[in-house]
């Protein structure tokens, strides 16, 4: 829209520029458009009013679009036309689920935007039961009391952590929130000038800080904080926190405090001491092929932390969830905190965690969760998997595309392990660049949905976060693009 055109659609006047008024007077009737027997179906009986808004939505766009349009004035009939198209696509989109299936071919494992880790069936089908029956989510059956719900979850969790007690909630976030708005009681808190950090778009330390009433103090350096900084800057009823860089690393001059120094410190001080861990690795990073580095959470409870929080659904494997680990008083403490009702989880929740932390408490090895599976797949088998996709995919290859199985890398994702790259073998497709990008926009709007990796080389497809019964569908997501971009514009015969 112009300026001017923008500043009087503000003003809330219609009077359109005059070059627009022939434009706009071709704009169809909202009636007729409704009248149209394509939409019959979308407006009929009583609790269709949102499709008559869909169409007026459909029309105040095409006003908007038309200000900007340029070149001859289109007719009423192709407007008719355009509108009816329209709402007709939008309201059989909001027929369809919000999510729809997507295959991760780009081998980071913890995916944010794909919906962090996967769960194994036995979560997904504990979540599905208890979502469509009455349970005994507030009672003890024996008693026939209220109870707290989450009780036996959290016990569980308490358990593999080596912690007193738990608190499950909605997510890190607000675990992390309810800590420190509990035993900060609006003082200081001290945090090293090095982990005022950011973590996806929203999770912003010092933001996260002021909401829980608190006053940031921040301590140190960017990029050296040692025991003495807090030390000093210690005042009466101050709480230290520390939080784990997650997604970023700091090379050279640098220096931190220990999560161990930093305990012995507060508790010399008599000062209390939360730790945000983020992603909740519950095994040994060797058991996953990761390298030393990462403390796994029963090691960060065992420092004498008061407080760990951690995500359910990164190196956990589980699902959207926020772990509160620690002291027993403090923990009851939260429970019993006007503000845990905001940030308690739905029952679905709880019985997929459930069930997750059961897959801990059973495995004789590693938990059978996605996630760590993903993790832990040995080279030969991504290679195998690369291999038998190869062997699908050649057969389809467009002219002047080389296929080739090589060694790569693939990452942990989020926010957990940010330098570390796990070897891994890829299928590298390489072929004319232009090609290679639509490809990789084609194989989106697949059903199901396929991501890979674009980059200089090409693509690369990872088979660290593709299943077994994957690899078939995304060889035929392959064919499907190569088939129609060929009848499109005649590349291929
Ligand atoms: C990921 C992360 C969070 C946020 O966790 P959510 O479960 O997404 O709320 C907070 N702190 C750290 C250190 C993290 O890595």
């Amino acid at each position: 829209m112009s300026s001017a055109a923008a500043f009087i659609a503000r003003q809330g006047c219609v009077i359109p520029m005059p070059d627009l008024q022939p434009r706009l007077r071709e704009i169809p009737q909202i009636s007729a458009v409704l009248a149209d027997a394509r939409l019959a179906g979308f407006l009929a009986g009583r609790r269709r009013m949102w499709a008559g808004q869909v169409v007026q939505q459909q029309c105040d766009a095409l006003r908007e679009r038309l200000r900007d349009e340029a070149g001859p004035v289109r007719g009423r009939a192709e407007l008719h036309e355009e509108l009816v198209t329209a709402a007709v696509a939008t309201c059989q989109g909001l027929l369809r689920p919000a999510w729809t299936k997507v295959i991760n071919g780009t081998g980071v494992v913890v995916h944010t935007n794909l919906g962090r880790a996967p769960l194994p069936a036995a979560a997904a089908n504990a979540a599905r039961d208890v979502s469509m029956h009455y349970t005994d989510l507030e009672m003890d059956l024996q008693s026939g009391r209220r109870d707290h719900r989450g009780r036996a979850v959290e016990r569980k969790a308490a358990l593999l952590a080596g912690a007193e007690d738990a608190l499950v909630v909605n997510n890190n976030a607000a675990a992390l929130w309810l800590a420190v708005r509990h035993l900060g009681r609006g003082g200081p808190v001290l945090l090293s000038r090095g982990e005022v950090v950011a973590i996806g778009g929203s999770f912003r330390l010092h933001e996260i800080i002021a909401e829980t009433g608190c006053r940031l103090v921040e301590v140190g350096t960017t990029n050296r904080t040692t025991v003495d900084d807090y030390r000093r800057a210690l005042e009466p009823g101050a709480l230290v926190l520390k939080v784990h860089r997650s997604n970023f690393a700091m090379a050279g001059f640098t220096a931190e405090a220990s999560l161990a120094d930093l305990a012995a410190m507060c508790a010399a001080e008599a000062c209390p001491l939360v730790y945000d861990a983020g992603s909740g690795l519950l095994v040994e990073p060797a058991e996953l092929g990761l390298p030393p580095g990462e403390s796994v959470l029963a090691a960060d409870v065992a420092t004498g932390c008061d407080l760990v929080t951690c995500s359910g659904d990164k190196l956990l494997g589980g699902c959207q969830a926020g772990l509160v680990l620690g002291r027993a008083e403090l923990i009851e403490a939260l429970r019993g905190h006007p503000l845990r009702r905001a940030v308690r989880v739905d029952k679905s929740t709880l019985a997929a965690l459930d069930a997750v932390l059961t897959a801990y408490l059973t495995a004789t090895s590693l938990p059978d969760l996605p996630a760590i599976a993903a993790l832990a797949a040995p080279a030969e088998r991504l290679r195998e998997q690369a291999g038998r996709l190869r062997g699908l995919v050649e057969p389809n290859l467009p002219g002047g595309w080389s296929v080739a199985v090589e060694q790569g890398v693939s990452s942990v994702g989020g926010g957990a392990y940010s330098t570390t790259e796990l070897p891994t073998w890829l299928l590298r497709l390489r072929g004319p660049r232009e090609e290679l990008e639509t490809c990789h926009a084609r194989l989106r709007e697949q059903d199901p949905a396929v991501l890979v990796r674009l980059n200089q080389d090409g693509l690369a497809v990872d088979p660290r976060t593709i299943t077994d019964d994957e690899i078939a569908t995304v060889a035929a997501a392959f064919a499907g693009v190569w088939a129609t971009s060929g009848n499109r514009d005649g590349k291929r015969g």
